[in-house]
């Protein structure tokens, strides 16, 4: 019961309202208790002496006139009493419920105040016990308050992280152009076909990085057409061999695909999720020297297709898996730097598997031990 008052402010109000009301109303209980009587017991005697006295009956009037004022006396009495006890009941009330209400509304204005000014880190006093779920409508708005501040906070955070990783990121292959460049016009550099050629890549590599960047920014802000329509699992796969077999034979690495047989069709988007394998196939064959091997499978779990990409690569290190599909993110910085990979590819690959209901995640026994790639994409739903 008290945990019912605590958690809800309109009780709390209506409990000082009734303690103003008890208030006025026991003091004018007890003052016409004790006062009325006093007041009347004076009059009735008074006009007992008069009408034992020598007074006639005809001035009975007056003294039921006086009577009466006493009576509307005492009567006034006991209401001042109680009128000025219930505002004293009032005063205290209306201080307490400021003090619950106003005083955390002034808080939160001030601190909404603050992060507006940039300085995210304020957060607002919660009186009530979270744990055990017992907030009234103010701390469940402070707690919401808070919430929004921690999300603020972050994405403050990433874009800040964001700038400066993608200043990192741009800053890299400029340099490296503004160092050919001026080694040409000095004359340190000879003008043959690899400087150029070499000066080429560079601007190359920053092109994809943009790319990159756009194509990322599109995806997380949901920012293209996405058609989730039945697809045949096989066509996805076979797609994406045939795109890259011919590459995966000029480095000299065998491709083979082992798919369950009797496959469902999956609900997805074609286009983007040809893209996921053919990024996650890429990756193998990139980080997979010759005379070693990728296979893709894909398994029926429950109402989920497994596809899966294996390699027998480089392989991840244990405490690096779970950073791989943070932007920017590359186990090892100058190889993968001098490949050309920008460490986004698996960012939008997850955003894209997100998108359609799926989960991507990465297993590897480390270094030097290969790794698999697997991401889910739901089976369709048979029609009742
Ligand atoms: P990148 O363009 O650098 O390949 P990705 O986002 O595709 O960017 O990959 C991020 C990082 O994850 C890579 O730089 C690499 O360190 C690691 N990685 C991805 N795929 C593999 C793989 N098959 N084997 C080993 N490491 C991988």
């Amino acid at each position: 019961m008290l945990r019912f008052f605590r958690s809800h402010l309109a009780w709390k109000v209506f409990l000082s309202y009734v303690v103003v009301v008890l208030v006025g109303v026991i003091v004018l209980a007890s003052a016409t208790r004790f006062s009325v009587p006093a007041a009347f017991d004076r009059h009735l005697a008074g006009m007992s002496a008069m009408m034992s006295g020598d007074t006639m009956m005809g001035d009975a009037q007056p003294l039921e006139l006086e009577l009466f004022s006493n009576y509307q006396a005492s009567v006034t009495e006991a209401l001042s009493l109680a009128t000025a006890a219930a505002l004293i009941a009032a005063v205290l009330a209306s201080f307490f419920i400021s003090r619950q209400v106003v005083g955390p509304v002034q808080q939160m204005m001030e601190i909404s105040h603050r992060i507006a000014d940039g300085e995210y880190e304020e957060r607002l006093k919660i009186s009530g016990n979270v744990q055990a779920n017992q907030l009234d409508e103010l701390d469940q708005l402070a707690l919401t308050f808070n919430q929004m501040a921690d999300k603020l906070e972050k994405t403050e955070n990433m874009r800040r992280q964001l700038i400066g990783d993608v200043t990192h990121e741009l800053l890299t292959p400029l340099t490296a152009i503004k160092g050919y460049m001026e080694g040409l016009t000095d004359g340190v550099l000879a003008g043959t076909p690899e400087t150029y050629q070499q000066v080429h890549s560079e601007a190359d590599r920053l092109q994809r990085l943009v790319n990159g960047l756009q194509e990322l920014s599109r995806v997380e802000a949901g920012a293209y057409q996405q058609r989730l329509e039945s697809v045949s699992a096989y066509d996805l796969v076979e797609t994406v061999v045939s795109h890259l077999s011919r590459q995966f034979e000029e480095k000299g690495i065998r491709l083979g695909i082992k798919l369950d047989e009797g496959l469902p069709n999956v609900t997805a988007d074609k286009d983007r999720t040809i893209q996921v394998i053919t990024n996650l196939v890429g990756n193998a064959m990139q980080y997979t020297t010759m005379g070693g091997s990728v296979v893709i499978t894909a398994t029926t779990v429950k109402s989920d297709v497994v596809f899966c990409v294996t390699d027998t690569g480089i392989g991840i290190a244990a405490d690096q898996l779970s950073f791989i599909f943070n932007r920017f993110y590359r186990t090892d910085k100058s190889r993968a730097r001098v490949s050309g990979g920008s460490g986004i590819g698996l960012t939008i690959a997850q955003a894209l598997v997100k998108a359609q209901h799926g989960r991507i995640w990465a297993e590897s026994a480390g270094e030097g031990k290969g790794s698999s790639f697997f991401f889910t994409l739901p089976v369709v739903a048979e029609k009742q």
